[in-house]
């Protein structure tokens, strides 16, 4: 029997590890889309993030942002249908219950991954610098620790570690660098890796395993009939027959899905990144500085810097006052650390898959039954990738999945 999954991004390679270690015929197609956001990212695994994007709250701190040239969220006005009702939905999402609904369930999917993630690193031929480190999570003023003192609260009561500490507590767990900071709190159970090797290390692993990768052309469309997909569309003009499909196409699945009646709402959340190689001295802990809400990881030894959602339909231009908000963080929390502003060149973006609700689509069609659907994964994709994998093949193996997916269903909007 054999899958052919539809995207190369960490969704999509994780999928295919885990398919083949179950003996199907695997084959990975991917249009290697400028965009892609599986390797730039910031690398943490986060079972400290049960919250979704779209909770209480959110919209007004975002109309907030929208004004600021520098703040890290930021829409493009646009007239599109799509954007309306991705938005009209967004605000649907950002109710109380639906967010209590989702915490447990994404505290599980993001702890199961990182377990998957812990038995990866020890497999021949893996080695991308994961570490248990925790996360912690800075702040500079009272508000932001008052609204982290509470996030560690809901924390404390879904069965997790969370450590609420001053600014001398603070000191003593980030023990790489010097902080100017009110407190911060940790996340022991939180980890971390160098995103790159590790999507290079899966996709050399599959292929030395027998997965087939069609890397030439991406897929134009699918062709459907009697309730399945009967075909796969490339970009060359290829029709190329199907068993089983699994569209793990990051932000683009949106566009595959459309023509095939599957209403899959996305938006790019587009980041930015930038890696500062070897520092003389460099923080120890990955971190996300709050108020500017831009992460900080250690990785191997160089240190990544990232941040900004910004929805701007798919554009690859770099905002630099945005970028420049990013980078002037940094001194800011850690005032040792005062590297020069990196070259516009120098800066990586990546295309986050953002769902209206803030959780993932993961599940077989309704409409087609050979086809599962795994994206929509936000700023969580790295920490969710293994598990996603898991539950992708356990689906097509018409297994119960590992975590509860009722949440995640493909047609719920
Ligand atoms: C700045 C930044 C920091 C982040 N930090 C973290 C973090 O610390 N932890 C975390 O968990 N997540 C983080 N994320 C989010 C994470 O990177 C994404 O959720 C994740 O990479 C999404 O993976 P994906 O495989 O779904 O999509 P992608 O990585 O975008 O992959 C999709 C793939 O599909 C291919 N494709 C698209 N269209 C077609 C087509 N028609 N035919 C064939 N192939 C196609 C593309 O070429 C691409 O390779 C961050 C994101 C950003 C931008």
């Amino acid at each position: 029997m054999k899958v052919h999954i539809i995207g190369g991004g960490i969704i999509g390679l994780c999928s295919a590890y885990y398919l083949r270690k179950e003996g199907f015929e695997v084959e990975v197609i991917d249009q290697v889309r400028k965009g892609s956001a599986s390797d730039g990212n910031a690398g943490m695994i986060v079972p400290s993030h049960f919250i979704p994007l779209a909770a209480p709250g959110v919209i007004a701190q975002g109309v907030r942002w929208m004004f600021k040239a520098k703040s890290p969220f930021y829409i493009k006005p646009r007239l599109s249908l799509e954007l309306a009702s991705w938005l009209w939905q967004f605000y649907r999402a950002c109710d109380q219950k639906k967010v209590e609904n989702a915490m447990p369930v994404l505290r599980d999917y993001h702890l199961l991954s990182k377990e998957l993630y812990k038995e990866l690193s020890t497999q021949p031929g893996f080695e991308f610098a994961f570490e248990e480190k925790g996360l912690m999570m800075l702040f500079k003023t009272p508000k932001v620790g008052h609204e982290e003192a509470e996030t560690a609260e809901i924390a404390h009561s879904l069965g997790m570690e969370a450590r609420v500490l001053d600014a001398t507590g603070v000191s003593k767990v980030e023990t790489g660098t010097r902080t100017d900071v009110l407190g911060g709190v940790y996340y022991p159970g939180d980890a971390h890796l160098y995103p790159n090797q590790l999507v290079i290390q899966l996709e050399t692993w599959l292929r030395d395993n027998g997965v087939a990768f069609h890397c030439n052309s991406g897929v134009k469309g699918l062709l459907a009939s009697n309730g399945k997909i009967s075909g796969i569309l490339t970009q060359n003009g290829e029709t190329i027959a199907c068993d089983h499909v699994v569209i793990a196409a990051g932000v683009w699945s949106a566009g595959l899905l459309g023509p095939l009646g599957v209403n899959c709402l996305l938006q790019d959340g587009k980041g930015y990144s930038y890696t500062l190689p070897a520092l003389n001295q460099r923080p120890a802990v990955p971190t996300i500085l709050t108020e500017a809400r831009v992460a900080v990881t250690p990785m191997g030894q160089d240190l990544r810097i990232g941040g900004t959602l910004e929805i701007s339909h798919l554009s690859n231009k770099i905002s630099r006052p945005r970028f420049e908000a990013i980078a002037e963080a940094l001194p800011a929390y850690y005032p040792d650390i005062q590297p020069e502003m990196p070259a516009l060149q120098n800066v990586w973006h990546g295309f986050r898959p953002c769902s209206p609700d803030g959780l993932p689509y993961l599940g077989r069609s309704k409409k087609y039954s050979n086809l599962v659907v795994a994206t929509g994964h936000a700023m969580m994709g790295l920490s969710l990738g293994p598990a996603t994998g898991k539950v992708v093949s356990e689906l097509i193996r018409q297994q119960q999945p590992s975590i509860d997916v009722r949440l995640f269903e493909v047609e719920r909007f």
